[in-house]
């Protein structure tokens, strides 16, 4: 297969299809760039169509991850694994020891770590065949579940978008929809329900939006229709592409902002964001808590504090980057990409001379 004829190519230093029968392993690991240090991101499991997508939602998915770790300040480079599951198939821990081992034969180029679909436990699994791998839940710089950091840096980014469209940092009264109450969701429900906001809530998972219904007195809205409720704040926390020119024109929140990755469609609906007077808080910025939270694990840092001040950093990020879209009329996507690929494009000269 020619990979480098993929729309979503986009120079990717290696994309290595994993087939283990043995352990009916079928998976994808793309390394974006590998500029800034190792690449690190996580692993998803998952039940595709088929091949082109997970290819598409791999090398998308790889892609955004040097643009995170990138505008996060982390000298680590962009990469994402898939497991591709089939329609009914469950993981099982071979399938994981197998992953384990082509993460290894990577020699270093790619840290792995928790996605949707896995777990600490797979984590632990894929721990016996490479240290290549963060989101352990034991170990001197076990870093854990990295979901309630990654809802902590969105929670932040919800709190300082509001400040700059609403004027108020507070939350209280005000209406939040988020879609997919999953590992990131139901954590940011917790959050922002202690701080006063009104929760309008879906989940594909029905029993999962009832409990979470309940849990945090939210009304539940139809999968569907949720990013066309009347909210102030939609925060997609489910999958990607919830962001298209169709959904655009419906949206009545004046801010989203949420930890799903890739929420847009395409490039150009940040503009269709921006020219409808929508704050968009880029997913690859406000979602980066995760990763920072993986990299003390990978950077075997100690400080415990060390997270905490990165999250800090992150959300004074977020400023620039809204101060720069105000300045500059562009969108907040935009500018933060630019950013990104300013210090990527930096790092590529430096190590050139
Ligand atoms: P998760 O699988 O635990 O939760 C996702 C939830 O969304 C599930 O409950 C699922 O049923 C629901 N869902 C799926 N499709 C839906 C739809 N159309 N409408 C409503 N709900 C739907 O995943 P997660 O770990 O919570 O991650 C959520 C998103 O955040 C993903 O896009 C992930 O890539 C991104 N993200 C997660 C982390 C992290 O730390 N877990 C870090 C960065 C980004």
């Amino acid at each position: 297969m020619d990979f480098t004829a993929h729309p979503d190519f986009c120079g990717h230093e290696k994309v290595v299809f994993v087939d283990d029968p043995a352990s009916e392993l079928k998976a994808i690991i793309a390394v974006h760039s590998t500029t800034l240090g190792p690449a690190a991101g996580g692993c998803r499991i998952w039940s595709y169509r088929n091949q082109t997508d997970a290819l598409s939602d791999v090398l998308r998915l790889s892609r955004g991850m040097t643009y995170k770790n990138a505008i996060a300040g982390l000298d680590l480079g962009g990469g994402k694994a898939v497991i591709m599951l089939r329609d009914g198939q469950q993981k099982t821990k071979p399938m994981m020891l197998a992953f384990g081992r082509a993460v290894e034969k990577l020699e270093g180029d790619y840290y792995t770590a928790e996605d949707v679909g896995s777990t600490t436990e797979d984590m632990a699994a894929v721990r016996t065949q490479t240290s290549y791998v963060a989101g352990l839940s034991e170990g001197k710089y076990a870093s854990g579940n990295p979901s309630p950091v990654t809802a902590r840096g969105v929670f932040e980014g919800i709190k300082l978008a509001c400040a700059n469209v609403f004027d108020r940092s507070e939350l209280d009264g005000l209406r939040v929809a988020v879609q997919g109450v999953g590992h990131v969701g139901w954590y940011l429900c917790e959050m922002l329900r202690a701080s006063g906001a009104q929760l309008i809530i879906s989940d594909v998972n029905h029993d999962r939006c009832r409990s979470a219904a309940e849990r945090f007195g939210a009304d539940i809205a139809d999968p569907n229709r949720l990013h066309a409720v009347e909210c102030d704040v939609y925060a997609p926390c489910a999958l990607g592409g919830t962001l298209t020119s169709n959904s655009i024109e419906e949206i009545k929140a004046k801010i989203v902002a949420g930890a799903a990755n890739n929420q847009l469609g395409c490039e150009s609906d940040a503009e269709l964001l921006h020219g409808a007077d929508i704050l968009y808080v880029p997913d690859f910025l406000i979602n980066a808590g995760g990763i920072l939270n993986a990299a003390r694990e990978i950077k075997k840092i100690t400080n415990s504090d060390w997270v905490e001040d990165q999250i800090s950093t992150l959300v004074n990020t977020m400023q620039k980057v809204l101060d720069r879209s105000r300045i500059e009329n562009r969108s907040p996507h935009y500018v933060a990409m630019k950013m990104a690929e300013d210090r990527v494009e930096a790092a590529r000269l430096a190590a050139a001379e």
